[in-house]
């Protein structure tokens, strides 16, 4: 099984629906409320275990009923938590509107993820014994520097998903094997709207970029070899929420098992295009036995 180390965010998303958004200073009555764990980095984790990895969860989340909630979330899925700290205070949560145009408004608040600034000896040590580490941006930013540098260091391949998107540092970039931004985060990071050319200005940075396309697919472009479009599987889209991390995960147990690319590619589309077709995030992530028979 392929050892998968996650670097990341638990958040509690509290999601609202409404029919339209309030207006500032205005109050409007919803229709729904709904508790739903997320957060990035428990999300690509919770896809990888579906996906058939050996996945550790390293972060952390509050001393409330979320932060209980989240871990146990986790549990289920299989991810190991030992490394997952109960920090004091409040778990991370994501204040959501979701109005009847599927359209959202989003407020983070990163709660018991803003704690983790720095790796102790067991997160190194955990870190150093994965195939793999997948690290986003939903902790600070002096943490993942510190696990992308420590996993580098020891041979570990490190899969950076740049969300939320920000200006990374050369010391981030350096440590990164493989950069899976979307479309909008890679033209945030290089410049360029067009995914080719986006990808070309993300290769000075790091060796391999895959930029995901939604329902057009995905770019894949190393160093030294010709840029390849992989075509997503035509589906009928519910709800692509999740999508992106269940790619992320997929795609990490199969790179791990040693697969090449074009293959590891196919099949984490596959996975992806599964959680599409069903409503939810992690609720959606497919097992690794439904991708094999999709
Ligand atoms: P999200 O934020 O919704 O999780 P994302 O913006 O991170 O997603 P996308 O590029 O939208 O990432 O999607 C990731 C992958 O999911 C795509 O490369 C594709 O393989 C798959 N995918 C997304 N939408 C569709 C769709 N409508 N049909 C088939 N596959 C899809």
């Amino acid at each position: 099984m392929t050892a998968i180390a996650v670097l990341g965010s638990t958040n509690m998303d509290l999601v609202a629906y409404v029919a339209r958004a309030p207006e500032r200073g205005e109050t409007v009555t919803g229709t729904e409320f709904r508790t739903i764990p997320g957060g990035k980095g428990a999300n690509q984790a919770i896809a990888a275990a579906r996906a058939g990895g050996d996945v550790l969860m390293i972060g952390a989340v509050g001393d409330d009923a979320y932060g209980v909630r989240l871990r146990a979330e986790l549990e289920h899925a299989g991810v190991e938590t030992d490394l997952l700290h109960t920090a004091e205070g409040p778990s991370g949560t994501a204040h959501i509107v979701v109005d009847d145009t599927g359209g959202n408004a989003i407020v983070v608040i990163p709660g018991a993820n803003g704690t983790v600034h720095t790796l102790g000896p067991g997160e190194m040590a955990a870190i150093a014994e994965a195939d793999l580490l997948l690290l986003q941006l939903e902790l600070p930013l002096s943490a993942v520097v510190e696990g992308a540098r420590m996993a580098h260091a020891q041979g570990v391949r490190t899969i950076l998903t740049p969300s939320p998107v920000q200006p990374l540092p050369d010391e981030l970039f350096g440590n990164v094997d493989l950069l899976i931004p979307n479309e909008h985060e890679a033209a945030a990071l290089s410049g360029k709207t067009e995914p080719h050319a986006a990808a070309e200005i993300l290769l000075r940075h790091v060796p391999e970029v895959v930029i995901t396309l939604g329902s057009k697919g995905c770019l894949y472009a190393a160093r030294g070899s010709e840029t390849v479009h992989f075509p997503a599987p035509e589906v009928t889209a519910v709800d692509t929420t999740g999508a992106g991390d269940t790619f992320v995960g997929a795609l990490a147990v199969a790179l791990g098992e040693g697969r090449a690319v074009p293959e590891a590619l196919a099949w984490a589309s596959i996975a992806a295009a599964l959680c599409v077709q069903k409503p939810g995030a992690s609720t959606s992530m497919p097992y690794r036995s439904e991708i094999d028979a999709a």
